[in-house]
């Protein structure tokens, strides 16, 4: 009858888009060889960059942090941290009486992107009033304290106080900063200001600064990981007796930047890489960290709704906005509480018309995605693992990873997606994972602490 070939072809034509939907989600669905093919270039990215004199896709940046800390640290310290999105200035007291605690205030500032892409002096000349503002409101602008800087991005050091910028990550692009000392560029801001004085002690990255704030609560924490708008990780490298104990920032975004992650990488992927600020570097952070993800997800959007599997086959002027997917959105669409009708809300704000068909298939799109990056992320961490149990020459290591970034802390599925990875990629490891609190700051607090103990102040 009329009827039942109409119900056969509706049916049929589901089946086709059920199965074209499949197709285009297939390469980000990885599975444990591939996992563990990323897990052995990871450590070989890592050798690599412990080994070269030369430029490589893993930088493995010497931190000048030479023991985590032991919990006798006391004083009063500015930090001050240069994150993805934006600058916190944090004035921190350690104290050690029957237990030891630390006290904490903070203010946070945004960095307008006009300032992130402008030049160096003005991006300086802006984090100095930020810190002028900031002893203006705790009412210490007279104290000059000793003050460690965290600073999220690529830095060669060649001191615990002193560090050249590599390149910019995340969005920032401002000029006249690559190949600079950033401490000096800071120095001279606050100079050029006069109105306030501080002595900048140690300079460190976001992953040191996470690691060594989880180290003060847990003695057994050896690795900093950051999965937030950029990603990265640091570790406590100790090779062998000869060569000194030293924290290394791995700054494991760059896998890839080689080639070597290119039979993952997809067509949307290199969409993605193609429109950012910095194309071809950091490829591994490209798919594994909250500044992407919305971007890789926008690009899948696109391609299904050009091939009419999506929103009626209408590209939107939404659908063509760089950024709009923002990591929040990818929380939400993807929290399990959060019914379809729900899901379809928030498109419809994002200005994506949806039918409930629809709104399925941006949720399948959002978890496969974000479970690429998680995965991708618990197979890195697999590879640190077992390189720091190996150079401890041990079977079994227990080991704590200090974590912070709003993918670990917001997203309903990150942070166990990655957990589960590591453990099922490092058997031969105990992996407890402690998110920080405001732990890039504190961390450099500490590091500034441990450096000014040493020189027996
Ligand atoms: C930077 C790292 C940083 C990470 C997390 C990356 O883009 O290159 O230095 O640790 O973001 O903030
Ligand atoms: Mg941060």
């Amino acid at each position: 009858s009329k009827g039942a070939a109409l119900v056969t072809a509706v049916a049929q034509r589901l089946a086709t888009r059920r199965k074209q939907v499949d197709e285009t989600l297939c390469p980000f669905r990885l599975s444990q060889e591939q996992l563990l093919l990323v897990k052995s270039r990871m450590r070989a990215g890592l050798e690599a960059g412990l080994e070269s004199e030369g430029p490589s896709a893993i930088k493995m940046l010497p931190s000048f942090v030479y023991h985590t800390p032991d919990g006798t640290e006391r004083g009063k310290y500015l930090a001050l941290d240069l994150g993805g999105t934006n600058f916190r200035a944090m004035l921190v007291k350690f104290r050690k009486g029957l237990q030891q605690s630390t006290r904490l205030y903070h203010k946070i500032y945004t960095v307008p992107p006009e300032i992130m892409q402008g030049t160096g002096e003005e991006l300086f000349d802006h984090l100095a009033e930020c810190i002028s503002d900031f002893l203006d409101y705790m009412g210490i602008k007279k104290a000059r304290l000793p003050a460690g800087f965290t600073f999220s991005f690529p830095c060669e050091q060649t001191a615990l106080d002193t560090g050249s910028l590599v390149s910019w990550t995340k969005g920032y692009k401002a000029t006249d900063c690559e190949g600079h000392n950033v401490v000096e560029m800071l120095r001279e801001a606050i100079k050029r200001r006069n109105d306030f004085d501080l002595d900048i002690e140690a300079f460190v990255n976001d992953t040191v600064g996470t690691m060594m704030s989880c180290a003060y609560e847990d003695p057994q924490c050896g690795v900093g990981l950051i999965a937030g708008t950029g990603s990265n990780v640091c570790y406590m490298e100790e090779r062998d007796a000869k060569t000194q104990r030293m924290c290394i920032n791995t700054e494991w975004g760059g896998l890839g930047d080689d080639g070597s992650l290119d039979d993952i990488i997809t067509p949307f992927d290199v969409e993605v890489n193609r429109n950012s600020v910095n194309p071809g570097k950091q490829r591994f952070e490209k798919l594994t960290s909250g500044m992407y993800l919305g971007e890789v997800v926008r690009q899948v959007l696109l391609d299904l709704t050009r091939g009419g599997l999506l929103f009626r086959g209408h590209v939107t002027e939404a659908l063509k906005t760089p950024g709009i997917f923002e990591t929040k959105y990818l929380s939400q669409i993807e929290s399990d509480r959060l019914a379809l009708l729900q899901v379809r809300c928030i498109l419809q704000q994002l200005g994506l018309d949806s039918n409930c068909d629809d709104s399925i298939i941006v949720k399948e799109v959002c978890g496969v995605v974000s479970r690429r990056a998680a995965q991708l992320c618990g197979a890195g961490m697999a590879a640190v693992v077992d390189k720091i149990r190996e150079n401890r020459g041990l079977d079994h290591l227990d080991i704590t990873v200090g974590v912070d970034g709003a993918l670990y802390k917001l997203h309903p599925h990150f942070s166990q997606i990655l957990e589960e990875t590591t453990r099922l990629l490092a058997p031969q490891c105990d992996v407890t994972f402690m998110p920080s609190e405001e732990g890039s700051g504190k961390g450099a607090a500490l590091i500034t602490a441990v450096a000014l103990q040493k020189q027996g102040m």
